[in-house]
């Protein structure tokens, strides 16, 4: 269990760049007494090869300086075991390991052995894919070495579809975390959730509504200018409007509406899931439709249909979803389809 203020906030740029700007961030982060700690990544995990993968050790240097001018304590990711020593050695007082790691085993066990020889606190990013099990199996391998601070960090998991949010929430994977692990905080990261910083507000409030035990925002200087996630880094202004903005619920209060809010919030997810769906299925309708007129074939074909129904109720039965009302739905799906492949006709038969 984490033995920290919480809320936690934790700010601070994704990458670490220059000390300028990471002294500049820290002059700026301590302004607010509420900030606990200082944020920036020396080692930057990019999808693509040739992109800017951070300054390295320089920048643990950088983070020294800047926990020496203004008192904040600082974190960085580690994806390795040799991180973790670099890290400890240059005065880094927390540790996370970045999504892509926290889905690798034999990266968790060596990062957790050195984290329990080191005793420094670390927090477990959650796994790229929407998997309880793997994030757990993760935080298992720090506690069974005897690891006791340990945090978890919610950055969304990646999704169908992008919609709104760089990464999906999938807030039921993070209530059933707290429920397995009632003692081991959970922060939220409404910067990569979110990946746009117009909607990092909400999804901050949202958070401590549904019970977030802190936040880790990214902050840079010049924001613009940032040689990673541009998009969903807030300037120092931004900050300050946030931060005043916030309201804090009292931790130890659960009432039947917090509960109904954590309910709702995820019908809210599955909405949205069903129409990015829906939205997928007209558009491969459409393509049919096209093959369908190009070679003069009919629009309704009686056997496909026959197996879509036979299909979808024999899984309707299967995951107790009633059939009448399994009927309907894909009755009125299919008028759709037929009446967006007609559609397509009637564009084309104008030319
Ligand atoms: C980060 O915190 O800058 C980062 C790379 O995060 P994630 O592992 O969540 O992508
Ligand atoms: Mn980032």
């Amino acid at each position: 269990m984490m033995k920290l203020n919480t809320p936690l906030i934790i700010a601070g740029p994704c990458s670490a760049e220059s000390e300028k700007q990471i002294l500049t961030t820290a002059q700026a982060l301590s302004k607010h007494p509420q900030i606990n700690f200082l944020r920036a990544s020396v080692w930057k995990p990019r999808t693509f090869p040739g992109d800017f993968e951070g300054v390295g050790v320089a920048g643990l240097e950088w983070l020294r300086k800047a926990k020496e001018a203004t008192g904040l304590k600082t974190c960085t990711e580690v994806a390795h075991a040799v991180h973790v020593e670099q890290a400890v050695k240059a005065g880094i007082d927390m540790v996370w390991i970045g999504a892509r790691t926290t889905v690798n085993p034999f990266l968790v066990e060596e990062i957790a052995e050195a984290v329990a020889a080191y005793n420094v606190p670390v927090m477990v990013k959650n796994p790229v894919n929407p998997d309880l099990d793997l994030w757990i199996g993760a935080i298992e391998r720090f506690i069974r070495r005897g690891v006791e601070q340990i945090g978890a960090i919610h950055r969304g998991f990646s999704g169908y579809r992008k919609l709104i949010y760089r990464n999906e929430p999938f807030w039921e994977i993070v209530f059933e975390l707290k429920r397995r692990y009632p003692t081991i905080p959970i922060i939220n990261d409404p910067s990569h959730l979110t990946g746009d910083k117009a909607l990092v507000r909400e999804m901050c409030q949202k958070a401590l509504d549904l019970e977030a035990d802190g936040l880790m925002i990214e902050v840079h200087p010049h924001p613009e200018k940032a040689l990673t996630d541009q998009k969903q880094q807030l300037s120092f202004d931004e900050l300050s409007d946030l931060l005043k903005s916030l309201v804090y619920r009292n931790p130890k209060e659960t009432s039947p509406s917090s509960d109904i809010l954590k309910i709702r919030t995820q019908i809210d997810e599955i909405d949205s899931e069903i129409i990015k769906l829906l939205s997928h299925r007209i558009g491969l309708v459409r393509e049919i439709g096209d093959i369908k007129h190009k070679n003069r074939m009919t629009i309704l074909q009686m056997e496909r249909w026959k197996e879509v129904v036979e299909t979808r109720l024999a899984l309707g039965d299967a995951v107790g979803v009633e059939r009448d009302f399994l009927m309907k739905i894909l009755q009125i799906i299919h008028e759709e389809a037929l009446r967006v492949q007609e559609n397509t006709d009637d564009t084309e038969n104008t030319d």
